[in-house]
């Protein structure tokens, strides 16, 4: 009876580290983690791959070209056909009822970087003013908007996701000024039968200041009421049609 009793506990031991390292695995990033031994030091395999940084305008040399001032190939309508923004002086602004547009391309984690401009001329306020906003995989919302001087709901501000998450500090810039966002997304992972495994997380850097800390979300972005993941896999990324027109440029994407 005592001997069948230390087997449970000695089979429990790996079951248990299984699960702990079981999201990473899930996740299917190539694993880079070092094997640990104790007398382990020096570790020269793998080599991570070289990527060359960017600068300024000039994207990381592994990075998705989504929108580099001169067209929006990348981009479609609502419908599927030609996103009808506009695109000129290498920055595309949104055209009122044209509709949001999506990428062509589905993705899954990534890294996201966006500039962003809302009108000079300030016109309406709160949730009117500069409104517009990314949509991870086509339905987690982070917040575009004119949040200097402008009053709203605070999960509904720049660099909210919107109506779940409040950004640790306003780090905005003023009407007629370029920002940008560094985006890293965790995609969430659903099982075969659909059942969610872990949910979505962002961590947003606003004009270099980190405002979102690995959050996790409750789902897609709802105006009102309690979301629930339903399982996909990889979607395009949307830009929202608010009816303001706000500017965008310079957007790249790394798959992570
Ligand atoms: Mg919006």
């Amino acid at each position: 009876m005592q001997h069948h009793k230390e087997f449970h506990y000695h089979v429990l031991v790996p079951i248990l580290l299984v699960l702990i390292f079981l999201p990473d695995a899930v996740r299917g990033q190539p694993n880079m983690d070092v094997e640990w031994k104790p007398e382990l030091t020096e570790v020269w395999e793998p080599v991570p791959p070289i990527v060359t940084p960017g600068d300024g305008m000039n994207p990381p040399s592994d990075a998705v070209i989504l929108f580099d001032g001169k067209n929006l190939d990348q981009w479609k309508s609502n419908d599927g056909g030609e996103a009808g923004w506009d695109v000129s002086g290498c920055i595309m602004t949104v055209t009122a009822g044209a509709g949001d547009i999506h990428t062509t391309r589905s993705f899954g984690d990534v890294q996201l970087h966006i500039e962003w401009r809302t009108p000079a001329e300030v016109e309406g306020e709160g949730q009117g003013r500069g409104n517009s906003g990314v949509f991870l995989q086509d339905q987690y919302e982070i917040q575009i908007l004119d949040s200097f001087d402008n009053a709203t709901y605070s999960n509904g501000q720049a660099g909210a996701l919107y109506k779940q998450h409040i950004p640790l500090v306003n780090a905005s810039r003023g009407p007629g000024e370029w920002q940008t966002y560094d985006i890293m997304f965790l995609a969430p992972v659903f099982s075969e039968d659909g059942k969610l495994v872990r949910a979505a997380f962002v961590t947003l850097i606003h004009n270099g200041v980190l405002i979102q800390n690995h959050v996790e979300l409750r789902g897609p972005t709802l105006y009102i009421g309690l979301p629930t993941f339903t399982a996909h896999g990889r979607l395009p990324i949307r830009l929202q049609d608010h009816g303001n027109p706000t500017s965008f440029r310079n957007i790249w994407v790394r798959e992570i």
